[in-house]
């Protein structure tokens, strides 16, 4: 065998696995179709992850956390809930983080930011360095009793004892192995980028449930040039509507994105490029085949909502690294079906119930009918009044159960 392990993508996810897996000496190779100085100097792509404290504790432990330069961190004190239009019949359900045993339920990091400070953390210079191959591609992959096999795109082979794909939600490793999944395109896209505005945030994210849209808004730390709050904008709009935004001139966006804010923010004033990101959620049926497993996306990919895919992505991480760090110490096979199966259950039992209520959410969110908007109204109000319910959902944000 070439390797002990070949993980496929260099994702936050491969990344994560590739440093939780640096010191159980196991030969590992880092397969990414993307040329090194995009692994290196990861470009904004508008995402600004919120991390719950289990993920942010899990990147300290990689050592990625104290990569991050300190005004890349922002907190996340509280969360608001917004249903309806902004006049007096509008919901709302506010989570403080003094429901939670942390004075802030989580963290928000620009995706590029963790891109950039795993790929540090995974390739520091070292005796067990992985191998990283960038500009290739994956073509084709067979296993068998023996070993895995890798067929990259410009013919090359590679063989390892177990293949880990983390190779996006739409991963066609997992599709070549013969892993359905069942993919649910919601018709909607997400537009996301940073703005500045007059009015503070309060470190409060917000998730507004508007008629015929959705907002919400990331809290980050001030603009470094002008000293304004800064957040992340989220638009979530039916696919077609949201092409003009993207190509409006930025002036007239900034103005229109103030008015969908209702000026709640004050004046708002983009700050960054603008991204798109049609929204599929996807649920692999099996996790594993033979010396073959799947983590982050390709495991499960989540609707954004809930702000829960990286997070989970990084459980799946902990589960699987730990399995794989115990058989090498044993000297036992790295993709025996027991082990294999074992990180199966754990991560789909872990991550089943919030994929299914964030599917929930997500189609409740979208419907504009009478009945859909009068159990929003009721959902959101009821929550309000209930504090057992925001503790849970507190929990979930934190990540502390
Ligand atoms: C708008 C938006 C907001 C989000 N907000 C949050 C949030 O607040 N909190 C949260 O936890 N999560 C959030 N997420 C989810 C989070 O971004 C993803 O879970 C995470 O980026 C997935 O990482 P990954 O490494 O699994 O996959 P990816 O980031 O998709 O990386 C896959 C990698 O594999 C490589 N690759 C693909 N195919 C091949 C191949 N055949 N051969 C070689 N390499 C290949 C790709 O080039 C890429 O580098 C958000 C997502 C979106 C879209």
């Amino acid at each position: 065998m070439d390797f002990d392990l070949i993980i496929v993508g260099a994702g936050p996810a491969g990344l994560c696995l590739a440093r939780a897996l640096r010191t159980s000496g196991l030969s590992i190779c880092l397969l990414e179709q993307q040329a090194l100085g995009a692994l290196q100097n990861p470009a904004f792509d508008g995402r600004e992850i919120a991390l719950t404290q289990h993920s942010a504790a899990l990147l300290r432990e990689l050592g990625i956390w104290s990569l991050l330069a300190e005004p890349t961190i922002a907190p996340l004190k509280d969360a608001l809930v917004l249903d309806g239009g902004a006049g007096a019949w509008q919901a709302r359900m506010s989570i403080s983080h003094a429901l939670s045993p942390k004075p802030e339920l989580g963290f928000l990091v620009a995706n590029h930011h963790i891109r950039g400070a795993a790929f540090e953390a995974a390739m520091a210079e070292g005796p067990d360095q992985p191998v990283l191959r960038c500009a290739e591609q994956v073509n084709g992959i067979r296993s068998d009793a023996q070993g895995a096999r890798l067929t990259l795109a410009g013919g090359a082979t590679l063989s390892a004892s177990l293949v880990v794909a983390a190779d996006s939600r739409h991963s066609s490793t997992r599709r070549a192995m013969g892993i359905s999944a069942d993919m649910h395109d919601y018709g909607r896209t997400m537009l996301v980028c940073n703005m500045t505005h007059s009015q503070p945030h309060h470190e409060t994210a917000w998730e507004w449930f508007d008629h015929g849209q959705t907002l919400a808004l990331l809290p980050m730390n001030p603009c470094s040039q002008t000293g304004l709050p800064r957040s992340s904008v989220v638009l979530t709009l039916a696919s077609q509507q949201l092409q003009p935004l993207m190509e409006l001139p930025e002036a007239a966006f900034s103005e229109q994105i103030t008015q969908r804010f209702a000026h709640r923010l004050g004046d708002m004033t983009l700050v960054s490029t603008r991204h798109a990101y049609p929204l599929v959620g996807v649920w692999a049926r099996r996790l594993v085949a033979q010396r073959f497993a799947v983590v982050g996306d390709a495991a499960v990919g989540m609707h954004p909502v809930t702000a829960h895919g990286f997070n989970l992505g990084l459980r799946s991480i902990e589960v699987l690294s730990q399995a794989l760090t115990r058989a090498k110490q044993l000297g036992h096979d790295l993709a025996s079906p027991a082990l294999l199966d074992r990180y199966q259950r754990t991560h789909q039992r872990a991550s089943r119930g919030i994929y299914l209520a964030t599917h929930a959410l997500a189609t409740l969110y979208t419907q504009e009918q009478a009945p859909a908007r009068l159990l929003r109204q009721i959902m959101v109000r009821t929550g309000e009044r209930f504090t057992p319910f925001k503790r849970a959902v507190a929990a979930s944000l934190t990540g502390l159960h």
